[in-house]
């Protein structure tokens, strides 16, 4: 082994460790789909709503239909009533009660539409915010869609990249340290390899033992951190 394995060594740890960040944000990156949850629940509310307002104007214009039938009848009757055809004092009577009654028909008719034109406004106020709403969010959703796209095809595409990069560097290392490294990586979280920074391990800070120093710079062997157990190297930073 030379100090060119252990240089060698690093390279696979830093690259190793590269493929696994980009691991990383491929899995936590949002793929869109609570946002795709909110935008199901933002949809059926707003069909829910014009649903409710094509059934409040259906019955506006079978009120309307009605009113104008009751209104016809009020105006033949008076048709008749005041149009000198009826001479008889009880038959008149009797169709200016019916008139009053019509009347008052068609007023219960007005009101009724009144109060349903009203609600029909606050429906359809809130039907255009819901509406909105499920606009933006759809909007929002396809904005998250896109960005994971193109985070996880760019992190997919660096990880093809590093294993190149990776698949070079390993069939030149001794089969001994790529066993070592692997079984460091097992053990200590992916993490097998430490660069001694002045005078110390970077992984775990205990200072390495100065007669140990000339055997890592060497590289004639594996020197291990007495405390944190991965593979010491020096490297050129
Ligand atoms: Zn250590």
């Amino acid at each position: 082994m030379t100090s060119e394995d252990f240089r060698r060594l690093w390279e696979l740890q830093v690259t190793d460790c590269a493929i696994a960040d980009r691991r990383t944000i491929i899995a936590s990156a949002d793929d869109g789909s609570s946002a795709a949850e909110q935008l199901v629940a933002d949809e059926a509310a707003l069909a829910e709503l014009e649903e409710q307002l094509h059934h409040k104007q259906a019955h506006q214009r079978k009120l309307e239909l009605d009113m104008k039938g009751v209104e016809d009848e009020r105006k033949e009757k008076s048709d008749r009533a005041y149009g000198g055809m009826v001479s008889d004092p009880k038959e008149l009577a009797s169709l200016e009660k019916k008139i009053n009654e019509l009347e008052r028909n068609v007023h219960r008719h007005e009101d009724m539409i009144l109060e349903l034109l009203d609600e029909i406004e606050e429906l359809e106020d809130r039907t255009n915010a819901q509406r909105g709403k499920t606009e933006s969010q759809r909007a929002k959703h396809a904005r998250i869609v896109e960005s994971f796209e193109e985070t996880t095809a760019k992190a997919r595409k660096e990880i093809a990249e590093l294993r190149a990069v990776r698949e070079e560097l390993v069939p030149q290392l001794p089969p001994q340290l790529v066993r070592a490294y692997e079984d460091g990586r097992r053990r200590e979280q992916g993490i097998a390899v430490s660069v001694v920074r002045g005078g110390c391990c970077s992984e775990c800070h205990l200072a390495i033992p100065r007669v140990r120093m000339p055997m890592v710079q060497r590289g004639g062997e594996i020197v291990k951190c007495e405390n944190c157990r991965r593979i010491l190297v020096v490297v050129k930073e």
